[in-house]
């Protein structure tokens, strides 16, 4: 339902948390949270319920770093339960994800995970993304060889961002039939979010993504490809309406 990602020089939660209290318009049963430190350790924290839940779970220790993902899930497939928020983790807990929208054939690539050894934890569609991201990581590959190697065998609608610390300090977002946008900030913030609402916190300058795009954050600059055509450039627009 609801998607942001920060990149930069700030406490990325206390950020990621206004982006999802902006979103709060759009409905959602459940929340969570995922940030890297600088040591590239992940935290996630997840609750169902109202915002104010993962609100108070956080409050007397904010997870610390500068990189981070959150959302605000509307509940598809599975029950509104804290093990089906988002974020979702992989195996090893070095990968973090957070989808909005429907992958239409999870059920035959977690048949596969599951007969490779995948432990499920979720009633989700969005896990499957997440073991696939795992399995087809490229020996010394980068985050988004791998979310693309995943993102070529997934059916359906999506907007994904991912995170992990086998890659750290990046974030690689992608949509396919569901909203998705970069904001870019001054001094190196970038932000990726479902609805401008979810950045507009930080920055009025967003990059729209288009269906089959692949963006990379990173603490130097972002570039986008795409899955078939490769390097594309999208245009910065300037979000100017009154929020
Ligand atoms: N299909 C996913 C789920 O049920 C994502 C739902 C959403 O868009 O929030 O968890």
């Amino acid at each position: 339902c609801g998607i942001v990602g920060y990149l930069g020089h700030r406490e990325a939660a206390p950020i990621l948390l206004e982006g999802l209290r902006r979103l709060e318009y759009r409905g959602y049963d459940s929340a969570g949270i995922s940030v890297m430190d600088d040591a590239a350790t992940l935290t996630t924290v997840r609750r169902a319920g109202k915002l104010a839940e993962l609100e108070n779970a956080i409050a007397d220790s904010m997870p610390s770093g500068r990189v981070g993902i959150a959302h605000t899930r509307w509940a598809t497939h599975g029950p509104p339960t804290e093990a089906n928020a988002h974020p979702h983790t992989s195996r090893d807990g070095d990968i973090t994800l957070i989808h909005n929208g429907i992958i239409e054939n999870a059920a035959v690539i977690k048949k596969r995970l599951v007969e490779l050894g995948y432990p499920f934890r979720s009633d989700t569609d969005t896990e499957v993304v997440v073991h696939l991201i795992d399995h087809l990581w490229p020996e010394g590959g980068a985050l988004e060889d791998a979310v693309a190697a995943a993102l070529a065998q997934v059916e359906g609608a999506y907007g994904i961002v991912a995170m992990s610390s086998r890659d750290p300090f990046k974030l690689v977002a992608s949509r396919n039939g569901s909203p998705l946008l970069l904001g870019i900030g001054a001094d190196g913030e970038l932000m990726a979010g479902s609805d401008v609402a979810a950045v507009v916190g930080v920055t009025r300058d967003v990059v729209y993504l288009d269906d089959g795009d692949v963006a990379v954050l990173d603490r130097t600059a972002y570039r986008t490809f795409h899955l078939e055509r490769g390097s594309v450039r999208r245009k910065v627009h300037q979000v100017t309406w009154d929020l």
